[in-house]
C-alpha cells in the first residue's frame, strides 16, 4: 500500500462518515421542521380505521324527552282535510272559534256566517 492509497482510504473514509453525519443531522432537522404538521390524510385513515374497528350503533333510537314531533303532512291532501263540527262535510278550510261553553269548533266557509251570527269567539 502506496502513501497515497492510504490517503485516499482515509479521505474516501472520512467523506462517508461526514455524508452520514450530514444526512442524520439533515433527517433530524426535517423531523424537526414537520413535527408541526399533522399529516391529515393518515389521521384520517387513523380515525376511519378506529370507525371501522368500534362502528357507532346507530340502530339504538335516541329517545328525546319533551313534545313529539308529528309526521309532515302537505298542505293540499286527503289528510289536510278536516271535517266541520256543524255539518260534519269535510273541508281543507276549516275556521275554528270558541262556542258559548268553551268548546273548539270548526266550521266550514258554509256555517262559518252562522258561528258569526251566534256571536262565537274566533281563535
Ligand atoms: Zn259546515
Amino acid at each position: 500500500m502506496t502513501p497515497i492509497t492510504i490517503t485516499l482510504l482515509l479521505a474516501a473514509a472520512a467523506l462517508a462518515g461526514a455524508t452520514a453525519a450530514w444526512l442524520i443531522v439533515r433527517s433530524k432537522l426535517m423531523r424537526k421542521k414537520t413535527s408541526n404538521i399533522v399529516d391529515l390524510a393518515a389521521a384520517r385513515r387513523r380515525k376511519m380505521r378506529e370507525a371501522s374497528l368500534n362502528p357507532i350503533r346507530t340502530d339504538v333510537p335516541k329517545r328525546k324527552a319533551g313534545a313529539e314531533i308529528r309526521g309532515f303532512t302537505p298542505k293540499n291532501g286527503d289528510a289536510r282535510l278536516q271535517s266541520c263540527t256543524r255539518c260534519q262535510k269535510k273541508s281543507d278550510t276549516v275556521g275554528f272559534y270558541v262556542d258559548e261553553y268553551g268548546k273548539l269548533v270548526g266550521v266550514c266557509n258554509e256555517c262559518r256566517k252562522s258561528a258569526k251570527n251566534r256571536d262565537l269567539m274566533p281563535l
